[in-house]
């Protein structure tokens, strides 16, 4: 299965919109709008703001730990510096603030005054964030609203920037989404005609096998763009 959120920006690589320098935490592609929580229980340590820079609007936690977790570009933010919140606390709502690309959520981890590999904590994020808040930007709401709204974005941001680096996100953006919708399409078509050929119908479990190979050459072509 697909991940919840594909990683669209692994821990520690060096990356041309960072002016090359190490990327300190890992990048969740995700919906604008998505509901954000906390994955520990721990104590608000700051609310910050940088504008059009860096993370944009953020939220850093001090867990009880004593880590620093770090939630980026958000659109808006639910809590205050010194609140206490427990795992799966709404923090505030993912977006595209600051210096992005496009709707992500940056996270990061700070231990002992350094930042650290969060790989480990994603499952986590997955787990406890992704409820889509309101409806989307164009009203329209599941995968096709994702779709919609990822196509207003990045037209809003081509208007804006007009660079190319931002089209081929985009177009790389489209061919997950694409790809991550033939995958349910695939497994949901190999299920009815597994179900069919065991009814009686005798082609069934033929037709299966083809959708089946197909299914799997569009994933292995898919990892392309699951980076
Ligand atoms: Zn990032």
């Amino acid at each position: 299965m697909p991940m919840k959120f594909r990683i669209s920006s692994e821990y520690g690589v060096l990356e041309e919109i960072r002016g090359g320098r190490e990327h300190h935490g890992v990048d969740l592609a995700m919906p604008r709008g998505t509901e954000l929580h906390s994955i520990m229980s721990g104590t608000v340590e700051r609310v910050v703001d940088h504008g059009a820079d860096n993370i944009g609007r953020g939220v850093i936690l001090r867990t009880d730990t004593g880590d620093l977790h770090v939630y980026g570009h958000m659109d808006s933010v639910a809590v205050h510096a010194g609140q206490r919140v427990d795992p799966g606390d709404l923090l505030g709502i993912s977006g595209n603030t600051g210096h992005s690309s496009g709707p992500h959520l940056h996270f990061g981890l700070i231990q002992d005054g350094s930042f650290a590999d969060p790989t480990a904590l994603v499952p986590d994020l997955q787990r406890y964030s992704g409820d889509i808040a309101g409806p989307s930007i164009l009203g329209i709401k599941g995968p096709a609203g994702w779709v919609a709204d990822k196509v207003v974005d990045h037209a809003a941001e081509h208007v804006v920037h007009g660079a190319r680096e931002h089209i081929v996100h985009w177009l790389v953006e489209a061919g997950a989404v694409l790809v991550d919708l033939s995958y349910g399409i695939g497994l949901l078509s190999c299920t009815v005609l597994i179900i069919l050929g065991a009814l009686g119908m005798r082609d069934a479990y033929r037709w299966s096998g083809l959708v089946f190979g197909i299914y799997s050459l569009i994933r292995l072509l898919g990892v392309g763009f699951g980076r």
